[in-house]
């Protein structure tokens, strides 16, 4: 895993209301993606405006609830925008992603992280905000060829670019990810980072490489990692995970032997756990969380 910096796990299940984001009684909690550049729908829109990486949300006072702000323009919102890119409907309500003109929070907002964000809205509110903050990323990183300069045009139909003079086509960057829970009965090997809180470690994970199918990167990545040998992986389930631009594929692997051997240069700890001692584990938003929960469950019930 090199130069896309460290990896991480990331959430899955859609479970609140529109209700809940915006506080009205409507919605069944749909997304329906838009499916390249076009003009929204007339009418009122979720409206996630970014601030840098920061997304904005209404908060009229310290102790309410702070939502994605809802209006026809940003204009009735009160702010000013540079930039602004339709993404799709959240049940029938047009969702647009723009960008904040100046650095100020403008009154009765705040701005959050898409981390911070996770349990302040619902979580699939959250999962627009994660879609609407890699297409903007991909609107304003791709309004010039790399290969002859030339400002490109949005491809009708689908989310692309392409420059009218070489025809180079750009896609929204999506980079996959191996995530793997090595496990050996009732042990598991678990790894961690300088930078984490106290105590906690999570699972191998790192860049698929091109050229490399997902099984042949999780053998490498554990065995670049922790110098362990695995069985083949099983795989347990994907998740989009837009810190930028990742595609965690998560998967189970079967110890098959080998000393730990850890690389310090990623990591600054693997170690086997026993299931009944485990150390503080990921965040619930990460798929990681949720791959050692089923691990457990699975093996609980004796299967
Ligand atoms: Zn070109």
């Amino acid at each position: 895993m090199r130069n896309q910096g460290r990896v991480e796990g990331g959430t899955d299940t859609v479970t609140a209301t529109r209700a809940e984001t915006v506080g009205t009684e409507l919605g069944t909690d749909t997304f329906v993606r838009a499916r390249g550049v076009q003009d929204p729908p007339e009418g009122e829109a979720l409206w996630f405006v970014m601030q840098g990486a920061k997304v904005l949300l209404r908060q009229e006072g310290p102790d309410d609830k702070p939502v994605i702000p809802t209006a026809s323009s940003p204009e009735d919102l009160g702010l000013t925008v540079s930039r602004r890119l339709y993404i799709g409907l959240f049940d029938g309500v047009p969702c647009i992603v723009a960008r904040l003109d100046g650095d100020a929070v403008p009154d009765a907002y705040a701005v959050h992280d898409l981390r911070s964000l996770y349990g302040l809205v619902p979580e699939s509110a959250w999962s627009v905000a994660g879609l609407a903050t890699q297409l903007l990323y991909w609107a304003e990183t791709t309004r010039y060829c790399p290969r002859t300069g030339d400002e490109t045009r949005a491809k009708p139909g689908e989310w692309a670019t392409e420059c009218p003079s070489c025809g180079l086509t750009q896609y929204p960057r999506v980079s996959p990810c191996i995530i793997v829970l090595i496990h050996d009965d009732d042990r598991l090997l678990l790894t961690r980072q300088s930078s984490w809180p106290p105590n906690r470690y999570s699972l191998v994970a790192g860049f698929v490489e091109p050229g490399e199918t997902l099984e042949e990167c999780v053998a490498r990545e554990i065995a670049e990692e922790t110098g362990v040998r695995v069985h083949a992986p099983h795989y347990v389930g994907s998740q989009p995970w837009p810190f930028p631009h990742q595609l965690m594929v998560g998967f189970t692997a079967r110890y098959a032997g080998g000393d730990i051997v850890v690389d310090h240069s990623e990591l600054e700890d693997a170690r086997w756990f026993p299931l009944t001692e485990l150390p503080l584990r990921p965040p619930p938003m990460s798929i990681a969380g949720r791959i050692i929960e089923g691990y457990l469950e699975k093996v609980g019930s004796g299967q």
